[in-house]
C-alpha cells in the first residue's frame, strides 16, 4: 500500500459521505442539530481540493494533511475528531512511501486513540467510537491471523457497520445528543454512521489496489 492507497482512501470517503450527505444529516436532526451531513461533506470536499497539491507526498503526509485540513474547514465535533484522527494516522505511518498490514493496523490504532484523547467517548456512549473502535479490534485480529488485507478490512467495514446500528438502543452520553438524554434512544449515531462509511472507503481503496 502506498500513497495511491490513501489517496483512494480520502477520495472514496468524500464520494461515500457526499452521497450521503442528506441521510447523515436526517440522523443528526433526530439527536443533534442536523448538521453532520453537511460537515463531514464539507470537510471532504476540502480534503480532495488539497489532494490535487500532493502529487509525489507520503501517504503519511497525505493523511497529516487530510486531518488539518478536516480541523480547518469542519466546524462541528467531527471535524477535529476525525482530523486529529488522519493527522495522527498519517504521523503513525512516518516518512515511508509504502505500508504493510501492521503499518495499516497501528495507523487505524492511532486514529482510534486520537479520537479517544480528544473526546474522552467510552465503548457504548454512542459515538463514533462505537463503530470505529470494533473496526480497529477485527482488523488488528484478523490481519494478525494472517487473512489478507482487503479481507480482513471487509470483516473490520461488518464491525464497524454492526457498531453503528448497535447505537440505535444507547444513550448518548457525549456530544450534542447527550442533552437529550433519554430522548436519544432509539436513533442511529450520525458519527458512528459516517464512520463506517469511512472504514467501507478504505476497504474499496485497498482492493481496487490489485485491479
Ligand atoms: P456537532 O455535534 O458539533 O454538530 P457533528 O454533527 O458533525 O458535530 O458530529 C456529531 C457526531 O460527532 C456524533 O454523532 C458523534 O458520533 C461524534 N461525537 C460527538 N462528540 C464526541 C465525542 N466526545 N467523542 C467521540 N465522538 C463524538
Ligand atoms: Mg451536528
Amino acid at each position: 500500500m502506498d500513497a495511491g492507497t490513501v489517496s483512494r482512501w480520502m477520495h472514496e470517503s468524500s464520494a461515500a459521505i457526499a452521497e450521503q450527505r442528506d441521510a447523515l444529516t436526517a440522523l443528526d436532526a433526530a439527536i443533534g442539530d442536523a448538521d453532520h451531513g453537511t460537515n463531514m461533506s464539507r470537510g471532504f470536499t476540502a480534503v480532495e481540493a488539497k489532494l490535487a497539491d500532493l502529487d509525489g507526498a507520503t501517504p503519511g503526509r497525505i493523511l497529516t494533511t487530510a486531518g488539518t485540513t478536516l480541523i480547518g474547514t469542519v466546524g462541528g465535533a467531527s471535524g477535529p475528531l476525525w482530523g486529529s484522527a488522519l493527522r495522527r494516522a498519517g504521523r503513525a505511518l512516518g516518512e515511508e512511501e509504502t505500508f504493510d498490514a501492521d503499518g495499516l493496523v497501528a495507523a487505524l490504532e492511532a486514529a482510534l486513540q486520537a479520537i479517544v484523547d480528544l473526546g474522552k467517548a467510552e465503548p457504548g456512549d454512542k459515538t463514533m467510537v462505537d463503530a470505529l473502535g470494533p473496526a480497529v479490534e477485527t482488523l488488528r485480529t484478523e490481519v494478525g491471523a494472517g487473512r489478507p488485507v482487503a479481507e480482513a478490512l471487509e470483516a473490520a467495514h461488518a464491525a464497524a457497520q454492526a457498531g453503528a446500528e448497535a447505537t440505535i438502543p444507547l444513550l448518548a452520553k457525549k456530544g450534542r445528543a447527550s442533552y437529550l438524554g433519554e430522548r436519544s434512544i432509539g436513533h442511529q449515531d450520525p458519527g458512528a454512521t459516517s464512520t463506517a462509511m469511512i472504514v467501507a472507503a478504505l476497504q474499496r481503496a485497498v482492493a481496487a489496489e490489485g485491479s
